[in-house]
């Protein structure tokens, strides 16, 4: 009636059922909508930063002339001592580079691999990640900038700001951009017991924010379209300036370029700067320093609200369970991630006995 089976068929006949049947669980698929993917794999580069595409899988004792450029990244984003670069890859370049990938949350080869090349050629912040690290909690990651510094006022704390008249983007209406500092301020408001008002003229802002282009005059000058979008100042400095020369977007629907980098991420980002905040080294949060191209990423992550609640403590309205889909995703991920170290052990089992049997 049956075929009849050797004992090796039969057991790789098991094997295929086992794992047809069984249920591999990989995190990713269960991302909910609001989580942003923000590595480099987008087709629009920074052009600023495009020639380190030629470092790539430079590894230490490589000499690739230019390499002093990379350096000089490096440094400027806080990985690297300020010294006269050479081009060769040597062990401070090393240490850097793990460093920086440490901190940005890719693999940790030492290498100049494809994921380093795409985070460092990645439109970001001009903020320096250099930071004073949280270290109470090992599976934090928010930082403070040096000293700590906050927003020290009588309670209840409030802060106005204010936009630059003379600083705007013209093809962005003064309606559209008002509303997204609104709501940018109020995400951070909903959270911490400080609040945000419009300061009634722009000299007696606390926050002054404006658009400028290339150098304007605080020694940290714009490069133009991408490279670094905007920088804010810490507390309780309160200057806030975005790159005039990016295609800043309201609503990807209406601007269709590439290079298109929405205003309300950003504007939330530097928010975070302005309050204190240093950068994270959780890609989904919104103080992780790159952002790329048409990507819209405003929503607090527990992450950012630790880190700014342990400067302000939080506000009394603020419910945790406002966050609750962002625990539930973390949990689901935990939960699969087990899941799939079972069916990963389960296989290597079968596999092991495959081979004993074969033998
Ligand atoms: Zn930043
Ligand atoms: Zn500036």
């Amino acid at each position: 009636m049956f075929p009849s089976l050797s004992c090796d068929s039969f057991f790789l006949s098991l094997c295929l059922c086992i794992l047809c049947f069984s249920r591999p669980c990989f995190p990713a698929r269960i991302l909910p909508n609001s989580v942003t993917v923000l590595t480099a794999a987008s087709d629009v580069h920074n052009a600023t930063w495009r020639d380190f595409e030629r470092f790539l899988d430079a590894g230490r004792g490589s000499q690739v002339s230019g390499m002093s450029e990379l350096k000089n990244y490096f440094h400027r984003f806080g990985y690297l001592p300020n010294s006269n670069f050479t081009d060769i890859f040597d062990t401070d370049f090393e240490s850097a580079l793990t460093l920086y990938q440490s901190k940005l949350s890719l693999p940790v080869t030492g290498r100049l691999d494809s994921d380093t090349i795409s985070a460092i050629i990645s439109p970001r912040c001009g903020v320096s990640d250099a930071s004073q690290q949280t270290a109470l909690h090992a599976t934090r990651h928010f930082a403070f900038f040096n000293g700590k510094p906050r927003w020290v006022r009588r309670n209840p704390v409030t802060l106005s700001y204010a936009l630059s008249p003379n600083n705007m983007i013209s093809y962005l209406s003064s309606s559209d951009v008002q509303d997204i500092f609104r709501r940018s301020f109020s995400r951070w408001s909903a959270v911490i017991p400080v609040n945000f008002t419009e300061a009634e003229t722009y000299e007696s802002a606390d926050i002054k924010i404006g658009f400028y282009r290339g150098d304007h005059g605080d020694g940290e000058p714009f490069d133009g379209v991408l490279g670094v979008l905007a920088h804010a100042f810490s507390p309780e400095n309160g200057r806030f300036h975005l790159d005039a020369a990016e295609s800043w977007a309201v609503d990807f629907k209406k601007d269709k370029s590439k290079a298109a980098v929405d205003l309300e991420s950003v504007a939330t980002h530097e928010i975070g700067h302005v309050l204190g905040l240093a950068h994270s080294s959780v890609k989904g949060a919104v103080m992780y320093p790159s952002l790329t191209p048409r990507t819209k990423k405003v929503d607090l992550r527990i992450d950012d609200v630790e880190g700014v609640q342990a400067l302000y403590g939080s506000n009394p309205n603020f419910k945790i369970s406002s966050l609750q889909s962002e625990n539930s995703y973390n949990r689901a991920v935990a939960l699969d991630t087990r899941s799939s170290f079972k069916w990963a052990i389960s296989l290597t089992l079968l596999i092991t006995l495959m081979l004993r049997l074969a033998t």
